[in-house]
C-alpha cells in the first residue's frame, strides 16, 4: 500500500462529537421548534458547527446562522491596522445580534480560541480593542446577562488551544488529550449523556435550594493569601444548572457546568483575595492577581502576570472594579479532578470557587424578572461592561456563611462542601 493512501486519522472522535452537537441543542439550549439560532464559533470549531447545525435544524430550528473567528486575521490587524482601528468594533453586527434576539433567537457560543493570541501584543491596543468591542456588544449582551434568550456556551478543541493545555505532547495527541477532556467534563462519555445531565441538574438544585434556604448575608473565604467577607445582594437568589429564561425555556447555559452562584452585594465586599488559577482574558494571561477591596471597591491590584491588562480593565467603568458574580465549585469537581488547567474561564471556573469583577446576573434575585435595573442597583446587584470570572478557590480554602445576627455557620472546607 503506498503511504499516500493513508488518510490523517481525526484526533476528535467523531462519536462523541455528535453528542456533544447534540447535548447543547438538546441540553444547553433546549431550542424550541421554529426558533431561529445565531451561533458564533473559531473556525477550527467547523466540525462541530455542522454537527450542531444539523442537530438545530432536527429539533425543528428555524434558521441557523453562525459567525466566525480567525486567529491568524485576528493577529493581521495588531501586526498591520492603522492605530485608530483599536477604537473600532462591529457595533453594526452586534445590532444585528440584538434584533435577532429580540426576535427570539437562542444565542450558542462555541469557546475554544487559543487563550494566549494576543499575549505579544502591544497590551494598550489589546484593552483599547477589548473596550471598543464592549461597547459595541452591549445591546446584545443585555439579553443575555438579563436572561430574555435561552443561550449555551459549549466548547471544541482548537489545536492552538491544545498546544498550549498539554505543551509536550505532539499537535494530533494534545488535539486528543483535550477533547478526551472536553468529553469528559460535559457528560457525553455517558450511555445516555441526556439523562446523565437531567441528574446532575437535580443535584446542582440541591445544593442552590440548600444556600437559599439558609438566606446568609455574607460568606468569608479564608486561606493562603485569601482573607474576603462577600456580602450577599439583598433579596440574592442562588442558581445552578438549568434555569428557565424569560422566554420561558429552561436552557444551560454553560456546558460544562459544577457551579452554584448568586450576587453579591456592590458595596459590601471587604478584605483581601488572591487567585488560584491563571485567567486568561481575551488573549492575554493574568496570573498570581492579588488584591483588596473597600466597601466592595478593589482599592489595590497586582498581578504578577499581565498586571497591565488587570488594570486597564479595572478602569473600564465605575462597576468593573466591584463583583457581579460569587460562584462555589468544590475542589473534588470532576473538572478540578482531572487536573487540567484549562486556561479557559468556561472550565476553569467549574473546577473552583471563584468571583466574577462587573455586570451582575438579574436572574439571581427573588423575583429577578420583574425587577427593574434601578431596583436591582438598590438591593446591590452591580452593572458594567465587563463580566469577568477568575478562580479564588483551592483545597486550602475554607468558606463560612454568615447570617444576619452574625452567626457562622461552615459551608466548605479544605474546598470541599462542609
Ligand atoms: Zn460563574
Ligand atoms: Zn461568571
Amino acid at each position: 500500500m503506498n503511504a499516500s493512501l493513508h488518510t490523517a486519522i481525526d484526533p476528535v472522535d467523531p462519536v462523541r462529537l455528535d453528542k456533544l452537537a447534540e447535548v447543547a441543542v438538546k441540553v444547553g439550549l433546549q431550542l424550541q421548534k421554529g426558533q431561529d439560532l445565531v451561533m458564533t464559533a473559531p473556525i477550527a470549531a467547523l466540525p462541530l458547527v455542522r454537527l450542531i447545525t444539523r442537530h438545530a435544524y432536527m429539533a425543528g430550528a428555524g434558521l441557523v446562522t453562525t459567525f466566525y473567528a480567525d486567529e491568524e486575521t485576528t493577529l493581521a490587524r495588531y501586526a498591520h491596522a492603522p492605530d485608530e482601528s483599536f477604537d473600532k468594533a462591529s457595533g453594526w453586527l452586534y445590532d444585528g445580534m440584538a434584533r435577532a434576539f429580540e426576535g427570539g433567537a437562542a444565542r450558542l457560543a462555541i469557546a475554544g480560541d487559543n487563550p494566549m493570541l494576543l499575549s505579544g501584543q502591544d497590551p494598550a491596543k489589546v484593552a483599547r480593542a477589548n473596550k471598543a468591542n464592549s461597547i459595541a456588544y452591549k445591546p446584545a449582551l443585555e439579553h443575555i446577562s438579563n436572561f430574555d434568550i435561552n443561550w449555551n456556551i459549549c466548547s471544541y478543541p482548537n489545536p492552538s488551544w491544545a498546544k498550549l493545555v498539554f505543551p509536550d505532547l505532539p499537535i494530533a495527541e494534545a488535539v486528543g488529550r483535550l477533547a478526551e477532556a472536553i468529553f469528559a467534563a460535559s457528560r457525553v462519555n455517558e450511555t445516555d449523556p441526556i439523562a446523565a445531565w437531567a441528574a446532575h441538574n437535580a443535584e446542582l438544585r440541591k445544593r442552590s435550594g440548600w444556600l437559599n434556604g439558609k438566606r446568609f448575608s455574607a460568606l468569608h473565604f479564608t486561606g493562603p493569601g485569601t482573607d474576603l467577607t462577600v456580602g450577599l445582594a439583598d433579596g440574592h437568589e442562588w442558581h445552578g444548572g438549568a434555569s428557565t429564561a424569560k422566554n420561558g425555556v429552561t436552557c444551560n447555559p454553560n456546558i460544562p457546568t459544577e457551579e452554584v452562584f448568586t450576587t453579591p452585594h456592590a458595596l459590601r465586599v471587604d478584605g483581601h483575595v488572591s487567585s488560584t488559577k491563571p485567567l486568561s482574558h481575551q488573549g492575554t494571561l493574568i496570573d498570581n492577581i492579588q488584591v483588596r477591596f473597600e466597601g466592595g471597591r478593589i482599592v489595590e491590584a497586582k498581578a504578577s502576570k499581565g498586571e497591565e491588562v488587570l488594570l486597564k480593565v479595572l478602569d473600564t467603568d465605575e462597576g468593573a472594579r466591584r463583583l457581579g458574580e460569587v460562584a462555589l465549585v468544590p475542589h473534588s469537581s470532576p473538572i478540578s479532578a482531572s487536573g487540567v488547567l484549562f486556561y479557559n474561564t468556561l472550565f476553569d471556573e467549574n473546577a473552583s470557587c471563584h468571583i466574577a469583577l462587573g455586570q451582575c446576573y438579574s436572574k439571581c434575585f427573588l423575583d429577578g424578572a420583574s425587577l427593574t435595573p434601578d431596583q436591582i442597583k438598590a438591593q446591590g446587584g452591580n452593572s458594567s461592561l465587563i463580566h469577568i470570572d477568575w478562580m479564588i478557590g483551592s483545597d486550602k480554602v475554607d468558606i463560612d456563611g454568615i447570617r444576619a445576627d452574625g452567626a457562622k455557620v461552615p459551608v466548605m472546607r479544605k474546598g470541599e462542601w462542609a
